[in-house]
């Protein structure tokens, strides 16, 4: 079991009661960390503070719109004032279009690279500082097999891009944080078993999973499985990394 008592862990997007935040959220809080439930979702918010409050975990729920300065820095100076450290920041936050790239507009691409890339940026930036004081933090991104193969599930390219942008963030990030003791890695998952999944027609289901050779869809505990992992202190010698989480749909 990996040891997360003491922590706190900023989990951005767990507001989703079938996304992937929350169970990420709910398996740190059961590791032992105090977990940040960072939402532009209120209602969302409270829902998963209650969940992992029914579980025995340690809950902490703040309103945050990623895409904000302001309200990123609000969302930091809060925890601080309140815990006094920032162990781990987990980039869940993130926002998707079914659209074509001839159908696209430039508003519908600012809209995803807003939050896809922009926000997961205001909040990295947030939290170094802190991190950088303590000598010691952990950044999980959560990017996409679309930003690796060009989509093929869900989303547009304006997806697709974004998740893509994500890595080479990640990466660059990494070569400047390693000497503080932080580090930074992404997971990119391929057809997770959220409210996506299920609002894809059964023909376009099929054709997905015929793709996949494990031949079905991940559950949001295997995505959380794997970034836990990179987020514990075991995890110490990995950066600028990047995980598959896809049974075998893409391998690179
Ligand atoms: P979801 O839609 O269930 O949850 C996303 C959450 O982000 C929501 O609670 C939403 O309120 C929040 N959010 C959106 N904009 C925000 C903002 N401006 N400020 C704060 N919060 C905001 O999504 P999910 O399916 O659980 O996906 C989670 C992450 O995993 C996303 O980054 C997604 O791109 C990525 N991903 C998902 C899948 C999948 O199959 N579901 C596959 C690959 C990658």
């Amino acid at each position: 079991m990996l040891e997360f008592e003491g922590q706190v862990v900023i989990v951005t997007g767990s507001g989703s009661p079938k996304g992937i935040g929350r169970t990420i959220a709910a398996t740190f809080a059961g590791q032992g960390a105090t977990v940040v439930i960072a939402d532009i979702n209120e209602a969302g918010i409270q829902d998963t503070v209650d969940y992992i409050t029914s579980i025995g975990g340690k809950a902490f729920g703040i309103p945050v719109n990623i895409t904000e300065k302001a309200s990123v820095d609000n969302m930091v100076s809060a925890i601080m004032d309140k815990y006094g450290r920032i162990d781990v920041l987990i980039n869940n936050a993130g926002v998707s279009q079914k659209v074509t790239v001839e159908d696209m507009t430039l508003e519908d691409i600012k809209r995803i690279f807003n939050v896809n890339m922009f926000g997961l940026f205001l909040c990295t930036q947030a939290v170094l500082e802190p991190m950088k004081k303590a000598g010691y933090g952990r950044i999980v991104s959560l990017s996409s097999v679309s930003g690796k193969r060009g989509g093929g599930i869900f989303g547009g390219a304006h997806y697709s891009a974004s998740k893509a942008a994500v890595l080479g963030f990640s990466k660059n990030l990494a070569r400047e944080i390693s000497p503080y003791g932080i580090t930074t890695n992404c997971v990119c998952p391929g057809l997770i078993n959220t409210e996506i999944w299920k609002s894809l027609p059964k023909e376009d289901a099929d054709k997905v999973i015929d793709g996949i050779p494990m031949g079905r869809p991940g559950e949001t505990q295997e995505v959380a499985n794997a970034i836990v992992f990179l987020a514990s202190r075991e995890a110490s010698y990995i950066t600028g990394e990047e995980i598959d989480i896809n049974g075998g749909s893409h391998m690179d």
